[in-house]
């Protein structure tokens, strides 16, 4: 278990930019989820922690030591890929004991190792197999046990789930935390789904174009994002998102949108006039005849546990999570209500949080 410590990491792929100043302290046994849009450079950072690809400026400190001119293998990490990348032609043992036996490793401490690994995940009675004889969930884990007998001081994941089906997916996003909580080795973890982001990490980096837009605990983040960017990325289904003017009266705040006037938390870091946006999630919107939000319903999933509708305000899709006994019809016109200590505000210029934190 070792620290992570990135400080303004920049990279450059010829006169291409694509990592602009990244900071990052990563703690002993921490397991972080850098998330992000496909290209915003989460692999190229990863692989700059392992080794694999030079940074243009800036330190990175494992355990307290830079690592900028050691090499991968000197650094003491191990790195998953989403392409399990094994070797066809070697058993799962072999594959797992391969790194052990080019150190020249003594051979019951390989065996000790490899024995350890395919306990915890699983994979003792597929030893003597070859990957094509396995699932794509076994050949997973046969790439984890291969980074696991190496006992590092930090694991590097890059998707290493992406090519699993949906089910599988949600199995084996269990069982990498599962493995976290055992073997307690410090972790990042990149991914593209927030869904894995929130479920496994103790700390998110939401990244975009190359900077990290917001790092937090999944429950800050979704809580309290602190741009339009972050409150679009964490939780689904998505943010609603309603465009208006903030008009500021005796005791009230409102936003106008269309022909409603929609109440605002009162501590808003805005003038009157100016244009702002309102995010309710799904999950915060109530069917209620008495609310102020006048939508038509467009699509209806039932879920079982839940119901899902799509309405529309205008021109604005609005989402919303209702209870599963909930019967609402295509073309039905509904009334929606919010809590308004639920609600994130944001400036429309700027894309930056302007109320305080919502209650969950
Ligand atoms: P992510 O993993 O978040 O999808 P990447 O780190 O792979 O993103 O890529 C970030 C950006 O850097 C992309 O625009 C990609 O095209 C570019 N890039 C990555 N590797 C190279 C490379 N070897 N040469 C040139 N551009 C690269
Ligand atoms: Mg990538």
């Amino acid at each position: 278990m070792a620290t992570v410590a990135l400080d303004e990491i920049r990279k450059s792929f010829g006169t291409v930019d694509v990592i602009h100043g990244v900071s990052l302290d990563i703690k002993q046994g921490e397991f972080v989820a850098l998330v992000g849009p496909s290209g915003c450079g989460k692999s190229t950072l990863l692989r700059m922690i392992a080794g694999l690809e030079d940074p243009s400026a800036g330190t990175i400190n494992i355990g307290g030591n830079v690592v900028n001119d050691l090499l991968p293998k000197d650094r003491n990490i191990a790195m998953v890929f989403q392409s399990y990348a094994l070797y066809p032609h070697m058993t799962v043992r072999e594959n797992m004991s391969f790194a052990l036996e080019l150190e020249k490793r003594p051979q019951g401490e390989i065996d000790k190792a490899v024995s350890e690994a395919s306990g915890i995940l699983g994979l003792d009675d597929y030893l003597d197999r070859r990957p094509k004889a396995l699932s794509g969930g076994q050949r997973q884990r046969v790439a984890m046990g291969r980074a696991i007998v190496r006992n590092p001081e930090v694991f590097l994941f890059d998707e290493p789930l992406s090519n699993l089906d949906a089910k599988l997916r949600t199995v084996m996003r269990k069982e990498v935390k599962r493995l976290h909580q055992r073997l307690k080795t410090t972790s990042i973890y990149v991914t593209h789904d927030q869904t894995e982001a929130m479920t496994m990490a103790d700390r998110i980096v939401v990244m975009n174009a190359g900077r990290i837009e917001q790092a937090g605990t999944p429950l800050q983040l979704y809580n309290r994002p602190e741009n339009l960017f972050v409150a679009g990325f964490i939780g689904a289904p998505q943010m609603n998102m309603l465009h208006g003017r903030i008009s500021i009266g005796s005791g009230m705040a409102g936003l106008t949108h269309a022909d409603m006037v929609l109440e605002m938390p009162k501590d808003l870091a805005l003038q009157d006039g100016h244009e702002a946006i309102l995010g309710i999630r799904p999950e915060h919107l109530t069917i209620d005849p008495e609310g102020v939000l006048n939508a038509v319903v467009e699509v209806v999933e039932p879920m079982g546990i839940e119901t899902h509708l799509t309405c529309m305000i205008g021109d604005t899709e609005l989402r919303l999570i209702a209870a599963p006994e909930t019967e609402a019809l295509p073309g039905q016109h509904i009334r929606l209500s919010y809590n308004v200590s639920q609600v994130h505000v944001f400036d429309q210029t700027t894309g930056a949080r302007v109320s305080a934190r919502a209650e969950a």
